[in-house]
């Protein structure tokens, strides 16, 4: 391992500590810095919690894709529409889904799939170097997964494989017999299948991110746990001002906050605004199921992860309610949902989970320094798959602090894109 040979680069405070935070920070510390973790209150189950534990090395398609207008009504109104809009507060996020949409054409698409492919492609090997040596490396599993649809029509209409062809993925097409012999408890509406390889996934998400910090904490670096509410750049030095009005002083400083990073990065220039995009997830416990591999179920968009503390399911979108409390409708639909793939599914008790995917209109997370201070740098915006790409930004965020960034040129990821 390589040390920090400016002093001045030494001292670094990372402001939010979830998976890309915490990344940062370990291999910040690997490399000599002295560093500091902010959260409001660590390990309160953020989004790096809650989500489906997937390290999905394919996951290069956005969300939207050509001709989703006309699907629209069908996400939202119907009995499996995935998509929900809360009212009031969709309405103010009306002019950032209008940009949003305008990212879903053909080319925009393959513009973000080329652009996340650097970030996903290598997940499971990132993780590993993130936890090598650590407690946490125990709980990431190499593992197929399985995308399924109820016929192989709705799969030749799902534009996400044709993206993935052009990007040279390749994927193993599954018969009814076959899929119902991997899932023997699968309700058996569902024909067709894609089998994925060289995926992963986090087997127990809390202990993962709890022997991450234990590392934090092993590699000298500190945790305070305190809501920042200003960052202040004072002759050359970054000041961290806290709730309870304490004001501490890096050289440097990382901006990590997922979906509550705006006006932080706004005040350093970044013009790439985040959403929530709600998400939530239902934990079955002691389950009668014993899931081979994950699934994702493309027909009800969501995916099932046979966790250690469970049986996962986690999905939906929710617009609008960043400030809200989570809605018991969601959590009903998924159980319901859950009840519908596996009709014989018992379990002894259910955990629920709600949390925000941190969203960018164009799909593609900021990485990298901010425009107007070569002190401040950003790793926010990771959307659907900041559990995947948070090993890959951490490093890539803690090489840009350090100024030697050789990995993958950053311009696509830049803060001030719009
Ligand atoms: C239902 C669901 C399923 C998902 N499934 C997957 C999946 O299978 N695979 C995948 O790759 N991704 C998945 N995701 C997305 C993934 O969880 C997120 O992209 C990722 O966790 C974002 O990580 P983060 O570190 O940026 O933010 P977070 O995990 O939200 O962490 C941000 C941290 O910053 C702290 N913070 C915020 N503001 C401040 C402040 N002012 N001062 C101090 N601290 C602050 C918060 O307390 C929090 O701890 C899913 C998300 C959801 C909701």
């Amino acid at each position: 391992m390589d040390s920090v040979t400016n002093k001045l680069d030494k001292k670094v405070a990372i402001i939010g500590g979830g998976i890309v935070g915490i990344s940062t920070a370990i291999f910040l510390l690997r490399r000599g810095c002295e560093v500091t973790i902010f959260d409001k209150k660590i390990l309160d189950k953020p989004a790096s919690f809650g989500n489906a534990g997937w390290l999905s090395s394919t996951s290069i398609v956005p969300v939207l894709t050509p001709g989703i207008l006309s699907k629209l009504p069908k996400m939202i109104f119907s009995k499996y529409g995935p998509l929900f809009l809360r009212f009031p507060g969709w309405i103010s996020m009306i002019p950032w889904l209008l940009k949003y949409l305008s990212f879903s054409s053909k080319e925009k698409v393959n513009y973000i799939a080329e652009n996340l492919k650097p970030l996903t492609i290598d997940t499971v090997a990132m993780h590993k170097k993130l936890s090598l040596n650590t407690q946490a490396s125990r709980w990431i599993k190499e593992s197929s997964f399985f995308y399924i649809y109820k016929n192989k029509i709705d799969y030749e209409n799902d534009y996400s494989w044709t993206v993935r062809k052009n990007f040279g993925y390749q994927w193993k097409e599954v018969q009814s017999e076959e899929l119902q012999n991997t899932y023997p408890d699968l309700d058996k509406d569902y024909k067709f299948g894609i089998r994925l390889d060289n995926m992963g996934y986090i087997s127990n998400s809390m202990q993962y991110l709890s022997d991450l910090v234990d590392e934090v904490k092993k590699l000298g670096g500190s945790i305070i746990e305190e809501e920042v509410i200003d960052i202040e750049e004072v002759e050359n030095k970054i000041h961290v001002v806290t709730k309870n009005l304490k004001n501490y002083q890096f050289d440097r400083c990382a901006i990590t906050c997922g979906v509550f990073s705006n006006n932080l990065a706004q005040k350093f220039g970044s013009t790439v605004a985040v959403q929530s995009e709600r998400g939530y997830h239902v934990e079955f416990e002691e389950p009668n199921i014993n899931l081979k591999f994950p699934i994702m179920n493309a027909f009800m968009k969501f995916g099932i992860t046979p966790m250690q503390t469970g049986l996962r399911f986690a999905g939906l979108v929710e617009f609008g309610s960043l400030n809200s409390e989570p809605s018991e409708k969601a959590f009903n639909k998924i159980i319901s949902n859950a009840h519908e793939m596996f009709p014989a599914l018992t379990y002894s008790n259910i955990k629920k989970w709600s949390g925000h995917r941190p969203a960018t209109a164009d799909s593609l997370p900021v990485i990298g320094q901010s425009p107007s201070s070569e002190n401040v740098y950003f790793g926010y915006g990771h959307q659907h798959i900041g559990l995947t790409t948070g090993p890959k930004t951490g490093e890539l965020l803690s090489k840009s602090i350090l100024q030697d960034n050789d990995i993958i040129p950053l311009n696509s990821y830049k803060a001030d894109r719009f």
